[in-house]
């Protein structure tokens, strides 16, 4: 670790941080109509962090009437696709010149490792806007077959104003997942980002508008879920929602849509991913993937393996490995710290509820082995040590309930069939992994793991080319990837009659 990344660094440029916010409309920064704010907590030490503009419904109206206007006048979509695809990479390219000063703003906001917020938020955010620029020029329409006096264009149009409403768990990178395939589409973006979570969004916008982005194309309203969320996913002039967060407001959104004027909606939601572990399995690998797959990002991830379903000839064993992995490779310390690989809870209340759920696994018959308590609590701030509880049942509620923290539930099976029972014994269908060396059985059980993602001896690998999404109360739709561009378009077909 080179001395710029010290904890003394970030320290000084935090100092120099100016952090009073307002939205982002038409290009520019704007109070709220009402003239309120909010104050942000830092997961970090308990301090105050941000003070954002508390937007409402008089917002929100603004912020799509700026979208609307710039969607209707062409300004962006009706440029040349060579154009937008310039100042998409431009914007990229910002994003990873700004490097450090949005890994700071999400590690204020977030709790997670600054290290991490460079190394992976930052890095996955300007893939992503660089992904989508780059298909702005290679999208095609299609002409359809037909008789030789007609021609019929299947053409994939744009939506209009999407609004983006998003979780704080890895806010710059699902900002990305929705932003790149949206306005490389053509569409106009209202975004809400979380409460918790709205620095890095905001400094993207001026990013945006730095690199050649049209004013109107992406607003941003920060704050809360009933005051801005709600009246958007309400809003008669919105064309789509494209949500990320919890299945109980995913809900919600769909009721939002059908209440109003039916936008489309696309969900990406909860997930409680079972990572099932045969005896034959490489039990280092699995103990290692088991470890990152639960305690990465403080397990605050959609998709992290919070079930270990395991053969209970190999149960202790492996939860040993995982002691051993966590011991020697996850360290949890001060965001700030260089060696720290995992942080802070987002806030109180949320590691409140990890500790009451952990309370209650145990409540319930399941043994806390190592972990899942609440330490450096001197800081002010919120951390939960990565830890497992086993001898747990899939009817208990740490195995049904989506914990969001460094936990991981163990449960022994004896037979496959029990293990592909439990697995799919989920409302969720996120995503899941299987770890053995019989290679029929990693074929036969990855097949029916019902998850919008499964891996095979591994977990959490992922890239931009391939889709994300769930199935079941996980959602639908899909992030990244080439097909992420089709829930923010239309088909419209024209057909034309020759002489
Ligand atoms: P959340 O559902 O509480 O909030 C998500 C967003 O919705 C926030 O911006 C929030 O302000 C807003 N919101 C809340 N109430 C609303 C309402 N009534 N109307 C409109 N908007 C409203 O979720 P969270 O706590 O921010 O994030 C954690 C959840 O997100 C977890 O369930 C996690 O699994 C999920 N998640 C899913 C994915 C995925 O890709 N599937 C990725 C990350 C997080």
């Amino acid at each position: 670790m080179t001395e710029q990344f010290s904890r003394a660094y970030w320290e000084d440029r935090l100092a120099g941080l100016s952090l009073d916010r307002g939205h982002f409309i038409e290009g520019k920064v704007q109070p709220a109509a009402s003239g309120k704010t909010f104050t942000r907590t830092r997961p970090m030490d308990g301090q105050p962090g941000a003070v954002l503009a508390r937007g409402d419904v008089a917002d929100v109206d603004l912020a799509v009437a700026s979208a609307r206007k710039a969607f209707a006048s062409a300004v962006w979509r009706g440029k040349e696709p060579i154009e937008k695809k310039k100042i998409m990479l431009r914007w990229a390219e910002l994003i990873r010149a700004h490097g450090e000063e949005l890994a700071l703003l999400e590690t204020l906001d977030v709790g997670k490792p600054v290290q991490a917020s460079l190394g992976v938020d930052v890095r996955l955010c300007a893939e992503g806007i660089q992904y989508y620029g780059e298909m702005v020029d290679k999208l095609y329409d299609e002409i359809a077959p037909t008789g030789p006096k007609a021609r019929a264009l299947v053409r994939k149009v744009p939506l209009g104003v999407i609004a983006a409403i998003t979780p704080w768990n890895y806010p710059m990178i699902i900002d990305a997942w929705k932003l790149g395939p949206a306005i490389a589409a053509g569409n106009s973006v209202v975004l809400k980002p979380a409460e918790q979570s709205s620095l890095s969004a905001l400094r993207l916008a001026e990013l945006a508008i730095e690199a050649g982005l049209p004013a109107g194309v992406f607003n941003i309203i920060t704050g809360f879920g009933e005051e801005v969320g709600k009246p958007l996913a309400l809003h008669m002039d919105v064309d789509m929602v494209a949500f990320t967060g919890s299945t109980e407001v995913g809900k919600l959104i769909m009721g939002y849509a059908a209440q109003s004027n039916l936008k489309r909606v696309a969900l990406e939601l909860g997930g409680k991913s079972p990572l099932v572990v045969f005896e034959d399995a490489d039990l280092d690998a699995a103990a290692s993937a088991a470890a990152w797959g639960c305690f990465y990002n403080s397990g605050e991830t959609c998709h992290a393996a919070t079930r270990l379903v395991v053969q209970r000839s190999v149960q202790d064993k492996l939860i040993e490995k995982i002691e051993a992995v966590v011991k020697r490779e996850i360290a949890l310390a001060h965001p700030f710290e260089p060696s720290a690989q995992i942080g802070a809870l987002i806030e109180v209340e949320h590691m409140d509820k990890v500790l009451g759920l952990i309370a209650t696994g145990e409540k319930d018959g399941g043994r806390r082995v190592f972990g899942a308590e609440r330490v450096l609590s001197e800081t002010g701030g919120y951390y939960v040590s990565p830890g497992v509880i086993t001898d747990v049942t899939n009817d208990m509620r740490i195995a049904r309930q989506e914990i969001f923290g460094p936990v991981l539930a163990a449960i022994a099976f004896d037979t496959e069939e029990e293990a592909l029972t439990i697995a799919n014994d989920t409302i969720y269908g996120l995503a899941g992994a299987v770890f053995t060396r019989d290679m029929d059985r990693a074929h036969r059980f990855s097949e029916a793991i019902h998850a919008g993602t499964v891996w095979i001896n591994t977990y959490d690998m992922s890239n931009f080319a391939t889709p994300f999404g769930g199935f079941k109360q996980s959602g639908f739709g899909r992030d990244r990837s080439v097909h992420a561009i089709d829930k923010y378009c239309d088909y419209k077909t024209i057909w034309q009659q020759f002489g």
